[in-house]
C-alpha cells in the first residue's frame, strides 16, 4: 500500500511510515494510491461470508504485499474478535450494533487493528513503542484497552481529573500490565498540550521510540471499512436492497471510512452524516462554504467537534467537489433536545435503548425515510456508557454488560500528575 497527502499528491510513501508517522509534515492525511476494488465474484458469494473473512478480504486488499496473507489473517482474527449485529427494528430500518468490543464503543475497530499493526511492523529488535495519548474519555479507553498486553508496545494515557465517566475512568485506569493511566490536574487541553509537548522533546526521543495513537492514522481507518461491507452482507442475506448508511459523526472518520468502502465498489445508494449541533458539515453541504466553529458541549459528547479532521479525506474521495459530495452524502444535525425525543421515541416505538450518538443518527435516518431503501443507522456506543442522559424509566433497564461489571471489581491504577510539563516529563524519564 502506498500513501499520498491530500496537500501533496505527487508524494508516495510506504504503509509503515503513514503507520508510524500518522500524518504527512505539510499537515494533509494520508490517503491510498490506489484504491482496491471489492471483486464482483465476492460480492456474490458475501451472504456466506463471516466478518472475519470480509476484514480479512478487505484489509489484503488495501494493505496489499506489506503484510503476508497469512499474518494479515492472525492479525484480524485477533483484533476484530467480537460481534457486529444489524438489528432489524422493522422492514425498512435496521441498527447495526458496533459496541461490543472491549470499550463497549466502536472506536475498538480502529484501536484493535492498529495496536496489532504497530506491534507488527516494529521490528523486534527495536526499541518498546511508546504511545502518547491525551483523553477526553472516549478514545482513551479504546486505546488503552486496544494495546492491553500486545507485544512491544507501552501505552501512556493523559486524561483531565474529574472530566471523565466513572465506566470510562475504570477503563483507563484499571488495566496494568502495559498500559500506564496519569490524573492530570488540569483539562483535556492540558493533556494534550503535555502530549505535544513530549512528542518535541529531544531527550525524550532520544530516550523512547515515541508515537501517537492519532485518531486519523491510517490503520485505524482501514479496520472501519469491514463492518459497513459486513453490514451489506447481513442485508443481503435478508434480501434488502437500495442500503442507505446513517452515520453518527464527529470527527468523520468513521463515515470517511464507509465512503471508503463505498469508492471500494460497495453497492450503496446513499449516505448520511448525522450531527449534533457541532454542524460545520451540514452547513458546509447547504451552503457551500467551510467554516469551522469552536465545539459546542452537547450530550452526544463524543461528536463535540467544530472542525472535522477527517473531511479532507471525504473531500479528497470526491476530487473536492461538491456536487459529488451532495450526490452521495446528505448531512443534517439535531439538538440534544431532538437527541432525548429520539431516545424516547425509539425505547417506545421499538422497545430499542440507543446511546446519544446512535439516537441522533436515528433522527437523521427518520428525516431522509424512503420506503424503498433499506435504511441502516450505526449504533456506536453502549447506551451504560452515557447513563446520566436517560430519564429514570430508561436508565433502569439499561443491562450492564459483563466487561463493566468486571472493571467494577478493580482497582484504580491511575498516577496523580500536576498540569506541569516536567513532572510528566520526569515521570516518563524515572518509569
Ligand atoms: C468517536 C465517536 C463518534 C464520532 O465518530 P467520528 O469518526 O469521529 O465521526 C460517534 N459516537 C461515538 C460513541 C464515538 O465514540
Amino acid at each position: 500500500m502506498k500513501l499520498y497527502s491530500t496537500n501533496n499528491k505527487s508524494l508516495k510513501i510506504s504503509f509503515k511510515e503513514a503507520v508510524f508517522n500518522s500524518f504527512p509534515t505539510d499537515k494533509g492525511l494520508y490517503m491510498p494510491v490506489k484504491i482496491p476494488q471489492i471483486s464482483e465474484e465476492f460480492l456474490q458469494n458475501i451472504t456466506k461470508c463471516s466478518l472475519q473473512e470480509i476484514a480479512l478480504e478487505a484489509a489484503s486488499s488495501l494493505i496489499g504485499e506489506d503484510i503476508p496473507k497469512q499474518d494479515l489473517k492472525n492479525i484480524v482474527e485477533d483484533a476484530i474478535n467480537f460481534e457486529v449485529p444489524l438489528v432489524s427494528l422493522y422492514d425498512q430500518l435496521g441498527v447495526l450494533e458496533l459496541f461490543h468490543g472491549p470499550s463497549l464503543a466502536f472506536k475498538d475497530f480502529g484501536a484493535r487493528f492498529m495496536s496489532r499493526i504497530m506491534s507488527y511492523l516494529s521490528n523486534s529488535k527495536d526499541k518498546t513503542l511508546d504511545i502518547l495519548v491525551a483523553t477526553s474519555g472516549d478514545t482513551g479507553g479504546a486505546v488503552a484497552l486496544g494495546f492491553l498486553g500486545v507485544k512491544g508496545t507501552r501505552v501512556t494515557i493523559l486524561y483531565p481529573k474529574g472530566k471523565v465517566s466513572e465506566i470510562q475512568k475504570q477503563q483507563l485506569t484499571t488495566n496494568g500490565q502495559n498500559i500506564r493511566a496519569l490524573e492530570v490536574e488540569g483539562t483535556f487541553d492540558d493533556c494534550q498540550a503535555m502530549v505535544k509537548e513530549a512528542f518535541n522533546d529531544a531527550e525524550l526521543n532520544s530516550r523512547f521510540r515515541l508515537t501517537s495513537a492519532n485518531s486519523i492514522n491510517i490503520a485505524r481507518l482501514i479496520p472501519q471499512t469491514f463492518y459497513y461491507i459486513y453490514a451489506y452482507a447481513q442485508a443481503k442475506r435478508n434480501n434488502k436492497n437500495n442500503i442507505v448508511f446513517v452515520v453518527p459523526s464527529g470527527n468523520f472518520g468513521n463515515i470517511g471510512a464507509g465512503l471508503l468502502a463505498y469508492k471500494m465498489g460497495l453497492p450503496v445508494k446513499h449516505f448520511i452524516a448525522a450531527t449534533n449541533v457541532n454542524d460545520t458539515v451540514p452547513q458546509y453541504l447547504k451552503k457551500g462554504l467551510y467554516t469551522p466553529k469552536p465545539s459546542i458541549q452537547t450530550l452526544s459528547n463524543a461528536m463535540d467537534v467544530g472542525n472535522p479532521s477527517n473531511w479532507v479525506r471525504i473531500m479528497d474521495l470526491f476530487d473536492n467537489n461538491i456536487e459529488n459530495i451532495r450526490k452521495t452524502i446528505s448531512a443534517y444535525s439535531y439538538t440534544d433536545e431532538d437527541t432525548l425525543i429520539g431516545i424516547n421515541e425509539l425505547y417506545e416505538k421499538y422497545k430499542y435503548i440507543a446511546c446519544p450518538h446512535t439516537a441522533v443518527a436515528y433522527l437523521a435516518a427518520k428525516n431522509h425515510f424512503n420506503p424503498l431503501n433499506y435504511t441502516i443507522f450505526l449504533s456506536t456506543a453502549h447506551p451504560c456508557k452515557f447513563i446520566d442522559v436517560y430519564p429514570k424509566n430508561l436508565k433502569d433497564k439499561i443491562e450492564i454488560p459483563e466487561q463493566v461489571k468486571q472493571l467494577e471489581k478493580k482497582k484504580s491504577l491511575a498516577h496523580s500528575l500536576k498540569n506541569n510539563f516536567s513532572d510528566f516529563k520526569d515521570f516518563l524519564l524515572s518509569n
